[in-house]
């Protein structure tokens, strides 16, 4: 049987640079050793003309390497398969094979191949190592537990030394990766291995502790001048504490001291791209694909900036109190009218309210990038962990899905633009050294409170993780969210931190939520933060954290059956419509566990029975208990506007209409009606942007939307831009009454 493997293609290359990572396995052979020494020092044309000679080698695993290392590696690919498919168990050449997929950006076959070697020997450590730096690189949970293992055979294996410590490093568990580094070292002396991965670590271990990785630095530079993947992992590191503009510096470095260093020039221009500096951006993307034309991400990002034009660019100043600040939108062109007065609104509102909150005044303009396409989108938070899959920011740049590219009853545009402006803030005031979970949690936080759909809706899965005891301490929270050891973790480290935001705020005053954002100057860490501020120990805060979360939740976690019961009895009761039996269940639900608002919530169950039983004064008392729980399901609040208005509540009415612009902004009826609305209610500068979106959306039938403005600009005294527009109105209808009517009344007025 043939096996998967032999059936694989690799990606022809027309030449890579030999970019290798350090082959610590023992069993590579000895004649490669001399090579190696020239390629660990920095000596390209000695280790070229030694790797050649090695070419023509009797060993074909000599040849493969060799060819590898010349970058032939279309060549070193078939040399790999043709040992593997002579001997099932050459567990070694499979080993490396792996690892030549993994240097052409084709994990999930890498990761089959690392299988394949397992199976075949389920002991390999090598093998292993292969598979958890896979699983670290994507930010998997199972990383950690493998390299243990590992460790467990064998405690002198520096490759799972240097795994552990990165990974440390990553989570900011900073002296656990100093111990893993002193392991590393010693390995590395006592068998004469090459020691530039350990003081690559060590570099960035005195970066993330604020001091000065000079020493290092030299010293690795001193052993290899070339070594640009230095500065390459010293940049990674930055990027995950999402210090964008110091990792920028680091990876020009890279690609100065080794300038074929392909995956340095892309990261290099990702980076550029996410501080919005698009032309050199695009420099170095295409100088990587011109060394290595087969990354997802460089060509993605490439795609990318073909279609930059696609995108519109306006700037806007927002003024908060005595200040002044810019605003830049970039959006698609086809939605770009109809969006923008929205998306410039909140935004501006967004920096009004933290402005305050925190004290802060940002210091550059901000942009806002909104993507129908989400691959577009995606592009953006390439190779970034634990970070939302709809929106990003980074420092003064968010980019996030546009309402374009979801449904509008699972996508709320606005809490995301709420959320991510909220970072903008958190990562200004401390120059980004806000530990991931503080940033989300403040960012959660702020939706909960001040953003367009507030209200504190927390959902299931955390319910669940709170009830396993599954909350992490908050000095490890950032953990939960850079390599989840649980399906879903993310999502729940999310909401605790949100909630742990929630606590300070009950606990000691919104206040207090602020001076601990400001204790993150890089020399803290959250253990020391938290202590300085609250003046308890991080496990004495734990503690109390834990009785606040189960007192707020403790009706549902008392009952989380009868809740699923309740909820799942009045689902059904509707779906039979049988109204009456569906109240006193939904009810109870409600009652247990308000902070469920999503779709299927009992909130929107009990509404639509009261409705059903001609109840509608307690129906609409529902819809608006589901709306101040956080529920914002456009249909729903339709229906509430709907029947606000029967009750002789038109202004509240208007007001909810108004919100679903930040859910539901394309949609042309709710802009003709809220149009109307405004203008009956007299507030003609809302009315008139009501109709300018419905003119954008509505293409075919322009009449009315011009009509509709004209009457909002004769309410506003523009004489002129009123008769332009009705002439505008019957140019594409001529037969328009209203417009006609309208027009003629203006003629006699003049006369
Ligand atoms: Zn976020």
């Amino acid at each position: 049987m043939m096996t998967r493997t032999a059936t694989l293609v690799l990606l022809l290359f027309a030449a890579t640079a030999g970019a290798q990572s350090i082959d610590y396995d023992p069993r590579r052979p000895a004649e490669l050793r001399p090579c190696d020494d020239h390629r660990y020092h920095g000596r390209v044309e000695q280790a070229r003309t030694c790797y050649a000679k090695l070419l023509e080698s009797q060993t074909p695993i000599v040849q493969a390497e060799a060819a590898w290392a010349v970058g032939d590696i279309q060549r070193a690919n078939q040399i790999f398969r043709d040992i593997v498919q002579n001997n099932q168990h050459a567990v070694q050449p499979r080993v490396r094979w792996a690892r030549l997929y993994l240097q052409t950006h084709q994990y999930s076959d890498a990761v089959e191949m690392f299988g394949e070697a397992l199976k075949a020997f389920p002991a390999d450590a090598h093998a292993k190592l292969g598979l958890a730096s896979v699983f670290a690189e994507r930010f998997e949970g199972q990383a950690r537990p493998l390299v243990e293992d590992v460790l467990k055979q064998d405690g002198d294996l520096i490759e799972a030394h240097l795994l552990t410590a990165s990974m440390d490093l990553e989570e900011g568990q900073l002296d656990d990766a100093d111990k893993a580094l002193d392991r590393a070292m010693r390995v590395a002396n006592k068998e004469k291995l090459p020691p530039l991965e350990v003081y690559t670590l060590r570099a960035s271990l005195e970066m993330s502790r604020g001091g000065n990785p000079d020493q290092w630095i030299k010293r690795i530079l001193d052993y290899n001048p070339r070594y640009g993947a230095m500065y390459q992992q010293l940049a990674h590191f930055e990027i995950m504490r999402r210090r964008y503009k110091e990792a920028t510096v680091l990876l020009r470095r890279a690609v100065e001291v080794q300038p074929d260093l392909w995956a340095a020039h892309a990261e290099l221009g990702s980076n550029l791209l996410r501080l919005g500096n698009v032309e050199e951006a695009r420099k170095h993307l295409e100088a990587a694909y011109s060394g290595d034309p087969y990354s997802p991400t460089t060509v993605n990002s490439l795609r990318l900036l073909d279609r930059i034009n696609d995108f519109s660019i306006s700037e806007d100043p927002v003024v908060v109190g005595e200040d002044t600040y810019q605003v830049q939108l970039r959006l698609h062109k086809k939605e770009s009218e109809v969006l923008r007065p929205y998306v410039l609104d909140l935004t501006s509102r967004s920096i009004q309210s933290f402005s305050q909150r925190y004290g802060f005044k940002l210091q550059e303009p901000v942009t806002v990038e909104l993507y129908p396409d989400h691959d577009d989108f995606a592009v953006r938070v390439a190779a970034l962990p634990g970070i939302g899959l709809l929106g990003v920011t980074f420092g003064y740049v968010v980019a996030m899905d546009s309402p374009s590219s979801r449904p509008t009853d699972q996508f709320h545009w606005g809490s995301t633009l709420w959320h991510e402006m909220a970072h903008v803030f958190t990562l200004e005031v401390t120059d980004h050294y806000v530990p991931r979970w503080l940033s989300e949690g403040i960012s959660v936080f702020e939706e909960w409170r001040t953003g367009p759909t507030p209200g504190v809706a927390v959902p299931p899965e955390a319910i669940a993780a709170l009830e396993k005891k599954q909350f992490l301490p908050v000095a490890d929270l950032d953990s939960g969210f850079i390599r989840p050891s649980y399906p879903g973790q993310v999502q729940v480290s999310y909401m605790q931190s949100g909630l742990v935001c929630l606590f300070i705020e009950q606990r000691w005053g919104f206040e207090q939520l602020g001076a601990l954002l400001r204790q993150f100057d890089g020399k803290r860490t959250t253990a020391q933060a938290i202590e300085a501020t609250f003046k308890i120990a991080p496990a004495a805060f734990d503690k109390e954290f834990d009785a606040f979360v189960r007192n707020r939740f403790a009706n549902v976690l008392a009952n989380f059956e009868e809740w699923q019961q309740k909820s799942q009895a009045a689902r059904q009761a509707i779906q039979k419509e049988r109204w009456a039996d569906a109240v006193e269940p939904a009810r109870r639900a409600v009652a247990l566990y308000p902070e469920y608002v999503a779709g299927d919530s009992p909130h929107l169950i009990l509404a639509k029975a009261l409705d059903k039983l001609n109840r509608r004064a307690d129906a609409i008392v529902a819809l608006e208990d589901y709306r101040r729980a956080g529920g914002w399901d456009p249909t729903a609040l339709r229906e509430l506007a709907g029947w606000l208005d029967a009750a002789g509540r038109a202004s509240e009415a208007t007001d909810l209409m108004i919100s679903l612009n930040y859910s539901d902004p394309l949609n042309a009826e709710v802009h003709s009606q809220l149009g109307e609305r405004l203008l009956t209610a007299g507030r003609n500068e809302e009315a008139l942007r009501e109709f300018q979106a419905l003119l954008a959306l509505n293409r075919l039938d322009e009449a009315p939307a011009h009509y509709g403005m004209a009457r909002a600009l004769r309410e506003m005294g523009d004489k002129a831009g009123s008769r332009r527009h009705l002439l505008d109105a019957l140019a594409t209808a001529p037969h328009f009454k209203p417009a006609q009517a309208l027009l003629l009344k203006m003629i006699e007025e003049r006369t």
